[in-house]
């Protein structure tokens, strides 16, 4: 039969790691897949669809309008242009060229993260210009407001287990402190799962992925009042322009808004069993010990984790995790040098997880497939 992976050599990949852009983002749902073809079919008037969708988004999150994007990534970068230029023409234009608009971007040392790109650079991108405060593992009010000037044009804060965890500035105390200061708080929470929490914090403008925990194509969106999506969406005349989202991918975050929600705590419950269970039937390869954990993130989901002893595994953590990969099975990594992998529930469907055990059982046997 003809399939397209196999033409260009490059055949799906079993994903156990989590939503990685890495490995194609979200596997999408067959309505989601759908609503992209019903939207390639036709024409349509693009700023109409845009204004359509920020309904969407708004209804989604509880914001009172929206603006999509094609990733959070653009997310910041447009979020932080909208507050720089507004809805002034000249100075869309003229983006990322600031002129003598207030352009500085404050945020805690410990959120200067790289997510697969400097989150700094995304700032510059919009206009921007980045300014850590604090250090790596304390940030406080008094570090934000050291830095707040005439110059300063909005506060980012960053929700996400690439961030440091500990020792920094809470979003409320960030949200209090822009309050008092007239300046906008931009939230990036682009994996988080609950959509409608973020916006009622308070903050300005929350951008999360749309490809992430709602599971849409790779895709992206803002959320705030009518007048910040109004100018979010005045950069597409701008910086934004090559970013610019297709019609296809509107459709297919709006139905996967409209399907994301109401299951997950019970998906959450289910998840938790079946890695239970996926603990059990490791437990017995030499030198592997299993427990399930929880996100270190504090979001709901359970994976199954390993801990390599590589004198009896015969290879460390990040070894094993190689030689996954290297017969198409990628699992989480990101704790390799302590000697621990995950399994992540989300992505991994039953038989691929059948395949996971079987390849990784082959491993220990020394009959790689
Ligand atoms: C993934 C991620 C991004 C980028 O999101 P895209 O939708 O891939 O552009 C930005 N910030 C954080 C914290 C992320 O985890």
């Amino acid at each position: 039969m003809h399939s397209l992976h196999e033409d260009l050599g490059v055949p799906p990949a079993v994903n156990a790691s989590g939503k990685m852009t890495a490995l194609g983002g979200s596997v999408l749902d067959e309505r989601v897949i759908s609503a992209m073809g019903e939207a390639a079919r036709q024409h349509v008037v693009m700023d109409d669809l845009l204004v359509a969708v920020g309904r969407e988004i708004a209804r989604a999150t509880g914001a009172e309008d929206g603006c999509p994007t094609t990733g959070a990534a653009s997310g910041i970068a447009i979020a932080v242009a909208s507050v720089i230029a507004g809805t002034d023409l000249s100075r869309i234009e003229a983006l990322p060229d600031a002129g003598d608009a207030p352009r500085e971007v404050v945020l805690p040392f410990g959120h200067s993260v790289h997510f697969g790109a400097p989150i700094r650079q995304m700032v510059a991108l919009g206009g921007g210009r980045a300014v850590e405060v604090g250090s790596a593992s304390k940030v406080t009010v008094a570090h934000l407001e050291g830095a707040i000037g005439p110059d300063t044009a909005a506060l980012l804060y960053v929700k996400s287990h690439h961030a440091v965890q500990k020792g920094m500035v809470s979003l409320a105390e960030t949200v209090e402190t822009g309050r008092r200061h007239g300046i906008p708080v931009i939230v990036d929470a682009a994996a988080e799962e609950d959509l409608r929490h973020w916006p009622a914090t308070g903050a300005d403008l929350v951008v999360y992925s749309g490809g992430k925990a709602v599971g849409g194509p790779t895709s992206g969106m803002i959320c705030g009042s009518a007048a910040r999506m109004a100018a979010c969406r005045a950069q597409y005349g701008g910086i934004a322009r090559p970013m610019k989202v297709g019609k296809e991918t509107l459709f297919g975050l709006v139905q996967a808004l409209r399907d994301y929600g109401s299951d997950r705590a019970e998906a959450s419950g289910g998840q938790r069993a079946r890695m239970e269970k996926l603990a059990a039937r490791l437990a017995v390869l030499p030198g592997i010990t299993t427990r399930v954990v929880g996100d270190e993130a504090g979001r709901a989901i359970h994976r199954t984790e390993l801990t390599v002893d590589p004198a009896a595994a015969g290879r460390d953590a990040a070894g094993l995790a190689a030689e996954l990969a290297a017969v198409g099975v990628h699992v989480r990594d990101h704790h390799a040098v302590t000697g621990r992998l995950m399994i992540d529930p989300r992505p991994l469907r039953a038989d691929e997880e059948e395949l996971l055990v079987e390849r990784l059982t082959a491993l220990f046997e020394g009959a790689h497939r």
